[in-house]
């Protein structure tokens, strides 16, 4: 079979499901992975044929994708601030609006002189804390995850991308105390309600760790307080604490935040507008 004549049958397989623009993209994220061609490439390549071995690994592809399974996890690998992450689906595959977490830590510390230490609580695919570290190289950077799985994901992310991370397995919600202080804590926990799940796609829903994603409709903020509360005795003097949150619980974690002792807490909405960052401190 011709490329070209993959392109059409990956297209009428997919067009049901997906929408164009969105299948042709599925298809070049593909032939990048497979056949190491980029889109630029394969235009030039249309009349090559492939292999049986690459035909049966755009056919199995192809069956995942028909299941709603993302792309990020059939080719093992998704994007996050300028670089490539290893993932699996021990772990969330990193979001857009978790970038302009990043960028707004990194632009708070653009004149920081002063080496300083960062902990990232609930690591995942270790999106955050890594790129932290590529992006501040004077900071000392911790992160901790409940999912041994997740802390293998992010440690082979953490030489990958030939940065220094020291990920620790623990269990936050179950910890008296965090083992150090630290300038800057930071967070995306599990922030989605059992009752948000009707607007939540199934790609999402059927394929992205669940822990990773949901809380309960009567405890929504349980990792929000816990890790407010920890903070509160191990942030430094001048220390930072930013969290991902639920867009629809802007104002209810701003106040509880606020409630534990912290003097400035900001809320600040991602590109749709949505409430999704915040920033406290005590001073
Ligand atoms: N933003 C993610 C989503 O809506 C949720 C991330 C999280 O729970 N921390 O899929």
């Amino acid at each position: 079979m011709k490329i070209k004549d993959l392109r059409d049958s990956f297209v009428s397989s997919l067009s049901g499901i997906y929408d164009s623009e969105e299948v042709l993209s599925l298809f070049y994220m593909l032939t990048e992975e497979i056949l190491e061609l980029r889109r630029v490439d394969v235009a030039i390549h249309l009349n090559k044929k492939l292999s049986a071995e690459e035909k049966k690994k755009f056919d199995k592809a192809v069956k995942r994708l028909k299941d709603h399974e993302p792309v990020q996890y059939i080719i093992g690998k998704a994007d996050f601030y300028g670089v490539t992450f290893r993932v699996t689906p021990h772990v969330l595959i990193p979001r857009p609006e978790t970038e302009e977490l990043v960028d707004w830590i990194i632009n708070d510390q653009a004149n920081a002189k002063d080496s300083i230490s960062i902990l990232d609580i609930g690591t995942g695919s270790g999106c955050i804390a890594i790129s932290l570290a590529k992006n501040l190289p004077k900071a000392k950077v911790y992160a901790i995850d409940v999912s041994a799985e997740a802390i293998n994901v992010a440690k082979e992310n953490a030489s990958k991308n030939e940065v220094d991370v020291t990920f620790v397995l623990t269990d936050i919600l179950n910890t008296e105390e965090l083992f150090l202080k630290f300038d800057i804590i930071v967070s995306n926990p599990p922030y989605v309600r059992e009752l948000e799940k009707n607007e939540m796609k199934a790609n999402v829903l059927d394929n992205e760790p669940p822990q990773a994603l949901f809380v309960s409709d009567d405890a929504p903020l349980i990792f929000y307080k816990k890790i407010t509360q920890l903070a509160r005795k191990k942030l430094k003097e001048n220390g930072v604490l930013y969290f991902e949150i639920n867009q629809y619980l802007g104002e209810e974690t701003k106040s509880m935040i606020e409630a534990k002792g912290y003097t400035t807490v900001i809320v600040r909405k991602d590109m749709y507008n949505n409430d999704r960052m915040i920033k406290a401190s005590v001073n």
